[in-house]
């Protein structure tokens, strides 16, 4: 197997890699110290086509791939795996749920805005006792005339509370357990949303992290995703690409661990003479 990248791809790492340590590292550790999240960071993110990799150029795309995605991912997380978080909420998530199950309509309404960050994403399973147990989750969605009734509170959802737009998984019916359970785009906005921030972390602090309380939301037919009852199989084909941007985040801050590790073992003194390490 050929694991060398193309050009194209090489050229996109670099431009992250250079991004990263001109316009996140300068200010990182005072950011993360005042738990400081920058909206234009992730504009500037998105002038440069970072979350473009997965959509066709019809939707503002480019077209490069997850595995530019990736690498860029894994650079940005080499300097702040808190600013690697929007690859997943702007692209891997609701851009990857849209291309694969969403409508002509929802793609053209909303794929742009994510990719030029005009509106910021999230996803929402998690509940205070829904975990790795995603079946397990108790918010409903019921159908009306008009569209859905949303109620439930989700927790742990990145990018909340300055999320715009998410994409949201309930029950349409409880009874047909994971077969009834559906997926929806929601304006983080409407009446009834409340974004609540979660301050007890140990880290990725640039990196917002909140609860979502729907009380009584009342969000139009074309919000449903797919079918009513495809939203468990939505989901868990969302989570094979958020992984994978999670995966990418992971090797970056091993590849920085390493890099500071070795530096300091070849400044390091003991005995009155540098440490034996081979270069
Ligand atoms: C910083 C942060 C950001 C997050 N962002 C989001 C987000 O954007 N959207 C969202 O929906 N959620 C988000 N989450 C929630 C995250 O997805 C959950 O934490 C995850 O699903 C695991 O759930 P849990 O923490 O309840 O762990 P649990 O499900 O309680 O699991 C705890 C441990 O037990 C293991 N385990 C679980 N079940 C079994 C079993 N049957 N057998 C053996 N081992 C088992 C697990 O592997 C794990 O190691 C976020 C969480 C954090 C901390």
């Amino acid at each position: 197997m050929d694991f060398s990248l193309t050009e194209e791809q090489v050229a996109m790492r670099e431009m992250a890699k250079s991004f990263a340590e001109k316009k996140i590292a300068p200010t990182m550790e005072e950011d993360e110290k005042e738990h400081r999240f920058r909206r234009e960071i992730v504009k500037e993110m998105a002038k440069l086509g970072f979350f473009g990799c997965i959509a066709p150029e019809k939707y503002g795309g480019n077209e490069t791939g997850y595995l530019a995605a990736s690498v860029m991912t894994e650079e940005i997380a080499r300097i702040s795996p808190s600013w690697g978080l929007p690859f997943n909420l702007q692209m891997n998530s609701i851009q990857s749920v849209l291309l694969n199950f969403g409508t002509e309509e929802q793609r053209e309404r909303w794929i742009p805005k994510l990719i030029n960050a005009d509106l910021l994403g999230c996803f929402a399973i998690t509940e205070a006792n829904t975990g790795s147990d995603v079946a397990s989750m108790k918010s409903t969605a019921v159908e009306t005339e008009g569209g859905f009734v949303l109620n439930g509170t989700k927790m742990w959802i990145s990018g909340v509370p300055v999320a715009d737009l998410g994409i949201v998984y309930m029950y349409t019916d409880k009874a047909a357990k994971h077969r009834g359970m559906s997926a929806f785009i929601v304006d983080m906005h409407a009446p009834g949303v409340t974004q609540k921030s979660i301050d007890s972390k140990l880290g990725l602090f640039c990196a917002p992290t909140g609860e979502i309380i729907f009380e009584d939301v009342k969000a139009p037919k074309d919000c449903l995703v797919g079918q009513k009852g495809d939203g468990f199989k939505i989901c868990m084909s969302m989570l094979d690409n958020t992984r994978l941007s999670s995966a990418s985040r992971a090797v970056g801050v091993a590849r920085a661990c390493l890099e500071h590790s070795v530096r300091y073992a070849n400044e390091r003194e003991q005995f009155g003479q540098p440490i034996p390490i081979s270069k």
